[in-house]
């Protein structure tokens, strides 16, 4: 038995099997081959069914290779997390631009300034400056509130 690939002339093809190529010839000869798609009896061989699998086989692979760039594009998410990272960290910025706009630059004496302007010692303004854990945290016991400026990425290098 061979099994042979065969072609219509519309271009349809389809496998068969033979008893051997003469039994192919002749049934050719005699008009007995019909394609099982349009059923034209004009048919003719293809390549052999091994070859075809092979071929078919090795395109699958390369078909698998094609898709392959879709797998490289799976960084998309890192590129959105990364998107959305320039968005938090602009939006942080503009903050605390803000901030530092409309208050005044007090520098180390953060705290300092701070407790006066809670106490009264100082005229009432919006300040910003730093301050150590410490100071951060007496501030806090003496129910003195302040907020820490959003921490740019830019800062934490
Ligand atoms: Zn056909």
């Amino acid at each position: 038995m061979i099994l042979y690939r065969l072609r219509c002339k519309r271009g349809h093809e389809f496998e068969a099997w033979f008893a051997g190529s003469a039994a192919f010839d002749k049934q050719e000869k005699r008009g007995q081959l019909s394609c099982p798609n349009c059923g034209t009896s004009s048919v003719s061989k293809a390549l052999m069914a091994p070859s075809v699998a092979k071929r078919s086989k090795r395109k699958a692979a390369a078909k698998k290779e094609d898709d392959r760039p879709v797998v490289a594009e799976a960084p998309k998410p890192e590129t959105q997390r990364v998107a959305a990272h320039h968005e938090l960290a602009s939006a942080m910025r503009k903050l605390r631009a803000e901030i530092e706009s409309k208050s005044e630059y007090v520098g180390p004496r953060f705290s300092e300034e701070a407790r006066k302007i809670h106490y009264e010692e100082a005229p009432a303004r919006g300040i910003h400056g730093e301050a150590t854990a410490d100071e951060a945290k007496a501030l806090k016991e003496e129910g003195i509130e302040f907020y820490p400026l959003p921490i740019l990425p830019e800062d934490q290098n």
